[in-house]
């Protein structure tokens, strides 16, 4: 008696075992892209590969590595970096097949002029983003974080971890401007930037290879979505939201979710700026109604600095002549 129910629980466990493997299975093989399709193609010593050589490619990846590793072994996966440097294609994809997350580096994409060595980590991370960027994922739950959340984790969680502590050269006015009105000083302020940067580069690359115009970060896309695009948005709402994604204040601790707006600024926790933009991103009904717990991790001092922060002030910071 005892022996057959052990095998009956057993194999109603195996059962349940084998329906839980079979959905992400049927989505193993299909991977997601950084850029929609296109036929640029930058092979290596080609004329127009202006953008970083093989040694920056490899220790973005090697810094890659270094740090998401650990943290993809936590959720019980396995990072491979398929560094592709000879391959000419101009993009970068993600997949999941079995325990393995993967990401495809093409060097084709390195190669591009407008990319920068941060903008190369960039790339990388918004990839990454795929596997561990969280809410929305694509379809309301397929494996893949959709492409505005990649983005968004990528300047939010994934540059923070791995640039340096320095800004970069060569910072956009309006992107300081708004770098220090949000973080006054510090470490913060210098990842601001840089990731801020790290958009601009990327969002260049974008537009060029759309057609559209170059991207500013005066400019923002001001239409809004009814429901949330999974797709990729156009050049200038990408920047929008690495751009938000760099001023927004939560600490980088704060992990994401892959079932609510967790981890990223929302308006219900009080915040003015660093918002997903609304060009891609729909909040449901009643899904960013303020949580307590969440409300008391505002008063964390990063978070009350950006919550002071009023759009109203930020606007003037942006418009005025100081920088
Ligand atoms: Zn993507």
């Amino acid at each position: 008696m005892k022996k057959s129910i052990a095998v009956a629980v057993l194999l109603s466990t195996l059962a349940a075992v084998a329906a839980v493997a079979a959905t992400p299975a049927a989505q193993d093989h299909k991977p997601v892209v950084f850029l929609p399709k296109n036929n640029m193609r930058i092979p290596v010593g080609d004329v127009r590969a202006k953008g970083i050589d093989e040694a920056a490619f490899n220790s973005v990846m090697d810094r890659i590595q270094e740090v998401y590793g650990p943290i993809i072994a936590q959720h019980g996966g396995h990072l491979v970096i398929n560094r592709l440097w000879t391959d000419e294609t101009v993009n970068a994809s993600a997949e999941q097949q079995g325990g393995d997350w993967i990401i495809n580096m093409y060097g084709g994409l390195a190669r591009h002029p407008a990319v920068t060595k941060d903008g190369m980590m960039l790339v990388a991370c918004h990839e990454l983003g795929h596997h561990l960027g969280g809410f929305p994922l694509i379809g309301g739950g397929g494996w893949a974080s959709n492409e505005g959340a990649a983005d968004y984790f990528a300047n939010l969680k994934c540059l923070r971890k791995t640039l340096g502590d320095t800004a970069s050269a060569n910072i956009d006015p309006t992107a300081k401007s708004a770098c220090e009105a949000v973080y006054p000083a510090g470490v913060d302020r210098a990842q601001c930037e840089s990731g801020a940067m790290a958009g601009m580069s990327v969002s260049v690359l974008l537009a060029e290879l759309g057609g559209s115009p170059k991207p500013d970060f005066t400019t923002p896309d001001t239409s809004t979505v009814d429901s949330t695009n999974d797709e990729h948005p156009a050049a200038q709402c990408r920047l929008d939201t690495y751009f938000a994604a760099s001023l927004c204040a939560k600490p980088v601790g704060d992990d994401v979710s892959r079932s609510a707006p967790n981890g990223g600024c929302t308006k219900a926790e009080g915040f003015k700026v660093g918002m997903r933009p609304r060009c891609w991103y729909a909040p449901a009904a009643g899904a960013e109604s303020v949580d307590p717990t969440l409300a008391s991790k505002v008063n964390g001092e990063a978070a009350s600095k950006a919550v002071s922060n009023s759009l109203e002030s930020l606007r003037s910071a942006l418009s005025s002549n100081e920088l």
